[in-house]
Order: C-alpha cells, then sequence, then structure tokens
C-alpha cells in the first residue's frame, strides 16, 4: 500500500481505504466480512469508513466491527483509522436524523459503544442538513474534537459555500477540518471544480466513495447481473434497472481499454481517481477478498497518458 497526506495536514490515509456500508451488517456472513477486513489491514489498508446507519440493519456494521476489534484487531488500535459519521436517519423520532446537536453528540456515544471504542480517529457530518443552522452542527462537530471523542472531523456532501464556511468556523476555534468526501467516479464528477478548488483552499483531503459505482465500473455487469451481486438484492441504492444497455457498451469499451494498460477495469477505475491532483484516498467497497485484492493492486500503474484520459472521456461522452 501506499499512503497520502491528508490535505494540509499530517496523518497519512492509505490510497485504497476499506468501506462498510455494504457486507458487514447482521445480515452478511461475519466470517466473510472478517475475512476482508483482516485481510485489508494485512495490506496496508489502515483506513476503514463506518457510519452510524451501515448494515443492515442500522448500527450493525459497527457492531461487526467491534467484534472484529474484540478478536484481534484493537492490538493495533494505533495503526488504524477508524471513522464514523452521523447526519442520515438512523432512529425513529425528532433526534434520529439531521445536524442536531442532540442527534451528533447521541449518535457518537452509540457508536463508540456499539464499536467499543473510546474515541474515533475521524468523525464526519455525513451530510448537510438545511433544517439545521450550520453554526449548530459545527459546534458539535467542534466540541466532538475538544472532548476527546474524535481525533479529527469531516463533511460529507456538503454544498461547497457550506463547507467552506463550516471549515472557517472550526478554525476560528482551532479545529481542523481534516477532510471532505463526496461521491466521485467516473460515471460521477460533480465534485470536479468546485468542490476541489474548496478543498485546495482550506487545505482539506478529498476521499472519494463509490469510487466504482457500486460494482458498475468492473466486470461485474458485463454478462448480465450475476445473483448476489448488489443490484441483484433488494433495498439498496444500485438498481436492475440502472444497468443499461448503453451503460453496458460503455464497461465493454471501458474493460478493453483497462486490458490493454495490462489492468482490471475496477483497477483503471481507481488509477483515474488517484491520478486526480489533491485526491487522498478512495473508499472502495468489497463482497470478498478476491475483489479486495484485485483492487489494491490498482495502485501499482497510476500514470495515464493525455491520450489514454480523453479516450475515456470521449467513451463516457459517447
Ligand atoms: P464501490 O463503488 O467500490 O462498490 C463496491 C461494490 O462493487 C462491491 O460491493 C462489489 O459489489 C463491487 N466490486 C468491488 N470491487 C470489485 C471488483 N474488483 N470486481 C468486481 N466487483 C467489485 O463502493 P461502495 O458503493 O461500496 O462505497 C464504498 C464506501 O464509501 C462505503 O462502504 C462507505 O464507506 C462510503 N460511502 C459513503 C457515503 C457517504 O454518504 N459519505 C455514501 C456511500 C458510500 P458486489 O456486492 O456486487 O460484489
Amino acid at each position: 500500500m501506499k499512503y497520502r497526506f491528508c490535505g494540509n495536514s499530517g496523518l497519512q490515509l492509505p490510497m485504497i481505504s476499506l468501506g462498510l456500508w455494504h457486507n458487514f451488517g447482521y445480515v452478511d456472513n461475519y466470517a466473510t466480512a472478517r475475512d476482508i477486513i483482516f485481510h485489508a489491514f494485512d495490506k496496508g489498508i489502515t483506513h476503514f469508513d463506518i457510519a452510524n446507519n451501515y448494515g443492515p440493519p442500522p448500527g450493525s456494521a459497527e457492531a461487526n466491527f467491534g467484534r472484529m476489534l474484540s478478536e484481534g484487531l484493537k492490538n493495533h488500535r494505533d495503526e488504524i483509522i477508524v471513522t464514523s459519521k452521523a447526519g442520515h436517519l438512523m432512529w425513529d423520532g425528532p433526534y434520529g436524523d439531521g445536524g442536531s446537536r442532540k442527534y451528533i453528540m447521541a449518535s457518537i456515544n452509540q457508536s463508540l459503544k456499539r464499536t467499543g471504542l473510546e474515541y474515533f480517529d475521524i468523525f464526519y457530518s455525513h451530510r448537510y442538513c438545511s433544517e439545521t443552522p450550520l453554526e449548530e452542527t459545527v459546534q458539535a462537530l467542534i466540541d466532538i474534537v475538544k472532548q476527546g471523542k474524535a481525533l479529527y472531523v469531516g463533511l460529507s456532501k456538503y454544498p461547497v459555500d457550506k463547507a467552506a464556511e463550516a471549515c472557517e468556523m472550526m478554525r476560528q476555534q482551532n479545529v481542523r477540518c481534516l477532510i471532505y468526501q463526496d461521491r466521485y467516479s467516473m460515471l460521477s464528477r460533480k465534485p470536479e471544480g468546485a468542490h476541489f478548488a474548496m478543498c485546495r483552499e482550506q487545505g482539506l483531503g478529498f476521499i472519494a466513495f463509490s469510487p466504482l459505482a457500486q460494482g458498475l465500473l468492473t466486470n461485474r455487469y458485463i454478462n448480465g447481473i450475476p445473483e448476489g451481486s448488489r443490484a441483484a438484492r433488494d433495498g439498496g441504492f444500485l438498481h436492475r434497472e440502472d444497468i443499461t444497455p448503453e451503460l453496458v457498451e460503455k464497461i465493454k469499451l471501458l474493460d478493453a481499454m483497462a486490458a490493454r494498460r495490462g489492468q482490471s477495469l475496477a483497477q483503471m477505475a481507481i488509477a483515474w481517481l488517484l491520478a486526480k491532483p489533491g485526491m487522498t484516498s478512495v473508499i472502495v467497497g468489497a463482497s470478498s477478498v478476491g475483489q479486495l485484492d484485485n483492487n489494491i493492486a490498482a495502485v501499482d500503474n497510476i500514470e495515464f497518458t493525455i491520450e489514454e484520459l480523453a479516450e475515456i472521456d470521449a467513451i463516457l461522452n459517447q
């Protein structure tokens, strides 16, 4: 694994981080989940990205990770970065969703309890909540750091102006906003431009989630929708109808191009992100050790020629 400094901070993150959104809940096979996490750590993935609501059921990814910590991983506590988040619906009633101090404080306490950790390395506001004054959410994050419940804080899915405002508020109270997290892949390029510029100006690291577009930017769906794949499962955010013939055509062209580069499509999709200036890390998901290994090897070749970058754009825009 290779590591990069996160923005202007002294914290290094692995170029490939592992996320527990899918495949790590009580509905999933615990032995497989544990194999993936332990294997990741053995391969130098030191950053595990979690949130209060990951599962299903919500909270179970944190609880499973806590179990893995108690089964050996905790011996390496000082060698890993564990993140959690609050912002999306977690429990019923007015205090289990959004950006209020009440919700964020209750949620981090629950997350610490579920994982058995004394502190998170990074704690995020999971989304911008337009119904909560920004100062209230930001003050909760500042106090979380001052209370020692997290070493650093970050923001996820914030409008660019609100993110910049939040960073300034933190700075006034001597707390650093470490990192900005958003969806970013060849198929989802919104953060390019304003969000990248904001991260540069504010000294934040940028970390991309769903770098493989939930599996679309791999060979997973080239020959149909396999049983057990994310698109085949109910209740998720990737649906059968998302896999259109037009998209599969583009994926096939990208796959052929990746083969010419001596990479899998997953590796090329990750490498393409890591080649962007300012990119700290990408958070991949994986349902098997094999997928994870495939993704890790992306760091071996993140160089692209101008012609290759143009070819990728041409395929995506056709
Ligand atoms: P990816 O885009 O990496 O998708 C992961 C899925 O792609 C896997 O579950 C698997 O699907 C498939 N896959 C992965 N590697 C391969 C491979 N080499 N070959 C074939 N298929 C592969 O990321 P996720 O969407 O899972 O998101 C990653 C993390 O980002 C989350 O766990 C979470 O930590 C974070 N995140 C943050 C959000 C936020 O709001 N801040 C929102 C969403 C995610 P299959 O299960 O079909 O095998």
